[in-house]
């Protein structure tokens, strides 16, 4: 099963496709995620991904997609696989298209988490991640058991330097922009699945699993 969340920064796609990953037995590629980790161990790919990033904006096709591409020939990709945060522009999305259609292939869901922009600058400044495992936290909505500490593995939760109030309107600018096209791309291709992103985290995870059971 292959699967792209679609949906504004913050929606809860990472959220999601954690659970969808889990349940489904495949891996949960977040390209935030490899960015992230690129910047921890200051490679080239780092360095470059966080000029862009610190200023809420994307990171280059070119750039994004030759990392994907080295992702997916990794040996867990051959059952499938979430992807959360890529594609993100209409040139990404076609170059995953163009990719899988040369194996014969193609997506099976692209699930689109639906919140208003209000809503998601609000759920931004509770946002908590784990420095070390990457895990997602929120103050209100997910807390973990003991404040500030990661329930997976123990160390310390922080604030991402890109959840500032200022650079989440500029992301969600350029998600209006740039992202936001890809609702109808994949609606055309009819795989576009829609979900009420406001409800509980656990009833969204719900009306994903009736669609993906379906
Ligand atoms: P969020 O969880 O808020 O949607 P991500 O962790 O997915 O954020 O992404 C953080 C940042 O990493 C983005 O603002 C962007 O700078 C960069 N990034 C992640 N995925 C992509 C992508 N597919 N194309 C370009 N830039 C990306
Ligand atoms: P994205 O990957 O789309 O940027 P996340 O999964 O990181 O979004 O979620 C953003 C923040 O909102 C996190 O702090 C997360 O715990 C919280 N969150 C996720 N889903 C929900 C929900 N349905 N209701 C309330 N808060 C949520
Ligand atoms: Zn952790």
């Amino acid at each position: 099963m292959k699967i792209v969340m679609l949906g504004a920064p913050g929606a809860g796609k990472g959220t999601q496709a954690k659970k969808i990953a889990e349940r489904y037995r495949i891996p949960h590629i977040s390209t935030g995620d490899i960015f992230r980790a690129n910047m921890k161990e200051g490679t080239e790919l780092g360095q470059q991904a966080k000029a862009y990033m610190d200023q809420g904006q994307l990171v280059p096709d070119e750039l994004t997609v030759h990392m994907v591409m080295d992702r997916f020939s990794k040996d867990d990709c051959k059952n499938g696989y979430v992807l959360d945060g890529f594609p993100r522009t209409i040139p990404q999305a076609e170059a995953l298209s163009e990719a899988l259609a040369q194996a014969g292939d193609s997506i099976d869901y692209a699930i689109d988490i639906e919140v208003p922009d209000e809503r998601i600058v609000k759920r931004m400044s509770g946002r908590r991640v784990c420095q070390k495992c990457g895990a997602t936290y929120h103050e209100v909505h997910h807390p973990p058991v003991r404040e500030g500490v990661c329930d997976v593995c123990g160390a310390d939760l922080v604030q991402r330097s890109d959840d500032k109030p200022e650079t989440v309107l500029s992301r969600l600018e350029v998600y209006h922009e740039q992202t936001q096209p890809l609702i109808d791309y994949y609606k055309e291709k009819n795989v576009l699945k829609r979900v009420d992103g406001t409800r509980d985290l656990e009833d969204v995870f719900q009306a994903i699993v009736d669609i993906l059971d379906e």
